[in-house]
């Protein structure tokens, strides 16, 4: 193996393995450190597809169609009887679509000429990474550029230990071999409503302890309102302000207590997922003498480059500051590997999207509502709702709406909030206005075809300057 590169990458989440193949397409000269996964195995790919966004989306996909066959078809004339899930034949497609796009990974590295080695990669200094490679032999390897790319890990609660197959994290509830009869969550995060509709739609009963007042606090308030509600009528039950202090297996059970306003709770599920946010795996990377820092919480400190403040050292994605979301780590890779090879790349943090995979979506980008009144702006907001709209009559998809959110002064959009079919699709035209900044009345004389669920984001617009056409406007 060649011991000097241009650029090493630890890790190979889609925060390491975009960078690694941006950098090699830039004619650096690459190489991507992967751990090992789970026996040893050699895997690319990361979190996101290994253990996180593209397995639960596989689940959450499954899961729509049982409970579209089980109760949703009788209006469209069409009745199922006697449906049953086979669990273990919906895991193994979920295995196979994870284990084509890790394959995928591999192929994209050869095509790409970007190197890659197992191991557990750790920088002793400056422009030095050791490999341990899993036979316990040490590779030294020396290269002008270091990305740290390693990712997250779920935060476990101190107070409750995660055991076998009852109470486990976000990995283990991918994996349940029958659907659980009672099902216990602890966090109405993303992993928590996403994981929630899994086995809900699936027959389980599903509650969800959350120990904030608010749901969703960073969504619009308007949006986390009507999710709420939806995701309550579809049998999640939602305890709000409920903090987990305890939780224990007895015998088949679990008993899990917690603290709201009106005193102790308790209840009793057959299994519990711990899904509390998720941690920067940061430890046993960079020896002490390093001048990099580390924050209590261990996220490595970078500036707006993603430089650490050892030059020619860089971290992305979850182990920085800014949301733990695939995109988000890929453009970082992508801006670190364009800015290394003497380009001038920067990422707007303010307009990343966010997508909650609920059915149906919750996706927004920019400011919210509040967001945009704490900064004084003076804004117009224009919304749309999905029963007004005959794409969405057509399919039955009439839940939800579209919010756009303006400055009044010069028409510029300044949020995008969506609850509804396709949310996070309709989110990125927003995000893409944004970027592009177009103004609410450039939205409006786009020509969107009909009928489509897009029509709604194009209403909400023009209800922004009161001019939406399928429902009155408020008036001027
Ligand atoms: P989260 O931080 O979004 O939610 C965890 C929730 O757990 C919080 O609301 C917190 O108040 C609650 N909590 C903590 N301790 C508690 C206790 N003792 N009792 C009751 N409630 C408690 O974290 P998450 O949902 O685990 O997600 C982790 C990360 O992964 C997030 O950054 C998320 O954005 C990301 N993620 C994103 C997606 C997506 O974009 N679709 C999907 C999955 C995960």
């Amino acid at each position: 193996m060649e011991q000097h590169y241009d650029i090493i990458i630890i890790g190979s989440g889609p925060g390491g393995y975009v960078s690694a193949i941006r950098c090699s397409q830039l004619g650096l000269k690459t190489l991507c450190v992967e751990r090992c996964g789970e026996d040893n195995k050699p895997v690319l790919g990361g979190t996101c597809l290994n253990v996180g966004c593209i397995p639960s989306k596989a689940l959450l996909d499954s899961s729509h169609y049982f409970q579209l066959a089980n109760s949703g078809l009788e209006s469209h004339g069409i009745d199922l009887k006697n449906l049953s899930i086979d669990v273990g034949r919906m895991l193994e497609r979920k295995e196979k679509i994870v284990s084509g796009l890790t394959k995928g990974v591999e192929s994209l590295f050869k095509l790409n000429k970007v190197g890659s080695i197992f191991g557990e990669a750790s920088i002793p200094e400056k422009g030095k990474v050791v490999v341990e490679e899993p036979s316990g032999d040490k590779v030294t390897l020396t290269a002008e550029n270091i990305v740290i790319a390693t990712g997250s890990s779920p935060i476990l609660l101190p107070f409750i230990e995660c055991e076998g197959n009852k109470i486990v994290t976000s990995t283990g509830a991918l994996n349940f071999k029958e659907v659980p009869k009672r099902l216990g969550i602890i966090g109405a995060g993303a992993i928590g409503l996403e994981l929630g509709s899994v086995w809900s739609r699936l027959g389980s009963e599903v509650v969800i302890l959350e120990a904030l007042e608010d749901f969703l606090p960073s969504a619009d308030k308007a949006i986390s309102s009507e999710a709420m509600k939806i995701l309550s009528s579809q049998g999640l039950d939602i305890k709000l302000g409920a903090k987990v202090h305890k939780a224990e297996i007895a015998f088949n059970d679990v008993i899990v207590n917690y603290t709201d306003d009106t005193g102790e709770g308790e209840v009793k599920v057959n299994k519990l997922v711990v899904a509390v946010g998720r941690k920067p795996q940061t430890e046993n990377i960079l020896a002490d003498e390093l001048d990099i820092k580390v924050n209590d919480q261990g996220f490595i400190e970078v500036d707006e480059f993603c430089e650490t403040s050892l030059k020619g050292i860089y971290a992305i994605g979850d182990v920085v500051r800014g949301p733990m979301l695939a995109h988000k780590a890929s453009e970082e890779g992508i801006m670190v590997a364009e800015n290394i090879a003497g380009e001038s790349t920067e990422i707007d943090y303010e307009r990343i999207p966010f997508v909650i995979y609920t059915h149906p979506e919750i996706a927004w980008a920019g400011l919210t509502e509040e967001q945009a009144l704490e900064k004084n702006i003076d804004i117009s907001v224009g919304s749309f709702p999905f029963k007004a709209s005959g794409r969405a009559l057509a399919s039955n998809e009439t839940e939800g709406f579209v919010k756009i959110i303006t400055n009044a002064k010069d028409d510029s959009v300044v949020g995008v909030h969506v609850i509804g079919p396709s949310a996070a699709d309709i989110v990125q035209q927003g995000v893409i206005a944004m970027q592009l900044e177009s103004s609410a009345e450039d939205l409006g004389l786009i020509m969107f075809s009909h009928p489509s669920y897009s029509e709604a984001f194009h209403e909400a617009a023009l209800a922004t300057r009161g001019n939406a056409i399928h429902i009155g406007n408020r008036k001027r």
